[in-house]
């Protein structure tokens, strides 16, 4: 899988006021189509504390897809002795309410499904390759 950086933008965060980024990009799988879209929020300086939030809309891109081919899917980043990643209700979100999905999916409905196995297929794209959220990646090291 390849990725590609699209832009990144500020917000405030919601519970501290400290400035928060949102790094957009999409995966695509090695026969060029693309696998996700993707938005990763972070609070600067507070990912020990905050974490960081990996919203993904999966599925079916490109000429004769619609909406109702693809799906939101969260994942939460935490740090610590029981952190990592967890699939979470995507219900929500910011990213349930784009224009681009179709079905809101919830932990359940990834969980142990063959989804689960392509959304960490695709986190683990985004964490390798998007230089931009080094921030995350060094907090977890
Ligand atoms: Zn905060």
């Amino acid at each position: 899988m390849e990725i590609e950086p699209q832009d990144l933008s500020h917000y405030s965060c919601e519970c501290c006021g400290d400035d928060s980024h949102i790094a957009r990009g999409f995966v695509h799988d090695e026969d060029g189509s693309t696998a996700a879209a993707y938005f990763v929020h972070w609070t600067l300086g507070k990912v020990d504390t905050h974490g960081a939030m990996f919203d993904l809309i999966v599925g079916r891109w490109g000429e004769g897809a619609s909406a109702a081919d693809r799906s939101a899917v969260s994942l939460a980043f935490r740090i610590g002795p029981q952190g990592g990643f967890m699939i979470v209700d995507a219900e929500g979100r910011s990213v349930a309410e784009s224009e681009l999905v179709g079905h809101v999916l919830s932990r359940e409905d990834v969980v142990n499904t063959p989804l689960a196995k392509r959304v960490f297929d695709i986190v683990d794209a985004i964490w390798l390759q998007d230089s931009r959220i080094a921030e995350i990646v060094e907090s977890a090291a």
